[in-house]
């Protein structure tokens, strides 16, 4: 290769933005012609260099723009400790594919320390992996936002900027009381991504106490109606996780020891 393009290549591969040729195009030139690649093995090892490295990127872009909690995978996950939940359908639902392009519902339910957050958190992170966008928000905070966004006339603007998310994760969605003013933006979300884009709700209590969130009744079997249409109902109801926990320190030797020498 001549002087005059190893110059003008990394001023070329800056200007077209392909950062991972720019790193890497040497080496592999190098290998091309000491081993006598043909000119279209040696473009199409740099472009498939880029293009995997963009991907990479663009995952890792997703992760950090999702909120979702760190370390909340399925890696983290023991199926034995959560019995009700089959990791099958959990895997299933891990790929993606069809129920987010119709905009279908999951709705995790159970009481405190079952793994309701842990579990939706890694469907979140293994639905981003496979190439998807995913947010989570606690739905008191998710609220404040439509409301803040009402407030400035912006709701409408802002519940389209939420349609870039595959998956909104709701979670703790029976922790919103009426009484937080204006929760009817929450039944806009709703009516909004129906049948289109796809929401995680986490609950402790199922729809019986849902009149507690919104303003009035019919608002109430509104919501249900829609988000229950399409929807995958996953029941927690194991132990709390939080507590076994918690007795199995305190059962453990170790920590007996520990206590008495404090
Ligand atoms: P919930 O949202 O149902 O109240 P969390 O998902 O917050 O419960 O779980 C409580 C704690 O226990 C978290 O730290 C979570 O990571 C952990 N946990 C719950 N279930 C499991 C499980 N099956 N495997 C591993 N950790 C779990
Ligand atoms: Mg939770």
């Amino acid at each position: 290769m001549s002087d005059a393009n190893t110059a003008t290549l990394p001023v070329l591969l800056s200007a077209l933005r392909l950062p991972s040729i720019a790193r890497h195009w040497t080496r592999h030139a190098e290998t091309a012609d000491r081993e006598g690649w043909p000119a279209a093995r040696l473009l199409a090892t740099l472009f498939e260099l880029e293009v995997a490295d963009r991907t990479a990127r663009r995952i890792q872009r997703h992760h950090e723009q999702s909120a979702l909690p760190a370390g909340k995978t399925f890696a983290t996950f023991d199926f034995d400790a959560a019995p009700g939940l089959s990791k099958g359908r959990l895997q299933a639902l891990a790929a993606g594919d069809l129920w987010l392009k119709n905009g279908s519902n999951v709705l995790a339910f159970g009481p405190s320390g079952t793994g309701k957050s842990h579990a939706a958190a890694a469907l979140g992170s293994a639905l981003i992996d496979a190439g998807y966008r995913v947010l989570f928000t606690r739905t008191t905070d998710m609220v404040q936002r439509l409301q803040a966004a009402r407030r400035d006339l912006n709701l409408e603007s802002m519940l389209d900027k939420l349609d870039k998310f595959d998956l909104v994760i709701l979670d703790d969605f029976s922790y919103v009381r009426k009484d937080q003013a204006e929760t009817s933006v929450l039944f806009e979300l709703i009516a909004h991504r129906y049948e289109r884009h796809s929401l995680l709700i986490t609950a402790n209590q199922p729809f019986s106490t849902w009149d507690q969130v919104f303003p009035d009744p019919a608002m109430c079997v509104a919501a249900i109606d829609r988000l229950v249409h399409h929807a995958v109902i996953l029941e927690m109801n194991g132990e709390s996780y939080r507590k076994r926990t918690a007795v199995e320190r305190a059962a453990s030797p170790l920590t007996q020891e520990a206590a008495v020498t404090k």
